[in-house]
C-alpha cells in the first residue's frame, strides 16, 4: 500500500531492524517507545485496523499473538500487555494493523 510505513519497512524502504519476520509478519521496536519494552508485532498483510479484517485473517492475528509470546519469552518478560488500537476514536495512527507488545 502506497504512503504505508509500515509496508515499507516490511519492503525495506525504510530502515528499521527487525526481531522477528516470516512469511506472515514481522517485529520491530516502536520508534517512540512508551514502555521499556514496547514491540510493534505487524502482519505483512496490509490491512486497515482490526475492524476491516476479513475472513481468514483471524488465523494472522493468533500467529502474531503467538509471535508476540515467543518474543516476551525470549526476554524473560514476568508479564506483558497486548494491545491494538482500533481507528481513529481508539488512538490508532496508522491504519495497518499493528500489535503492541509493553513491558516495564
Ligand atoms: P497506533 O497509535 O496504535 O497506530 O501506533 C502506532 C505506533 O507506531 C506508535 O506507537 C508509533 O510510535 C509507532 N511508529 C510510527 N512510525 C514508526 C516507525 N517508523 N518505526 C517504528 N514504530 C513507528
Amino acid at each position: 500500500m502506497e504512503d504505508c510505513v509500515f509496508c515499507k519497512i516490511r519492503d525495506g524502504e525504510i530502515p528499521s531492524p527487525k526481531l522477528h519476520e516470516d512469511e506472515h509478519c514481522y517485529a520491530v521496536n516502536d520508534i517512540n517507545p512508551k514502555a521499556k519494552t514496547h514491540i510493534l508485532i505487524i502482519p505483512n498483510k496490509h490491512i486497515h485496523s482490526i475492524a476491516k479484517m476479513e475472513k481468514g485473517d483471524e488465523t494472522l492475528i493468533g500467529h502474531m499473538v503467538k509471535i508476540a509470546r515467543d518474543l516476551a519469552a525470549e526476554r524473560e518478560l514476568r508479564g506483558y500487555k497486548l494491545v491494538f488500537n482500533v481507528e481513529k476514536h481508539g488512538g490508532q495512527e496508522i491504519f495497518h494493523i499493528h500489535m503492541h507488545l509493553l513491558s516495564d
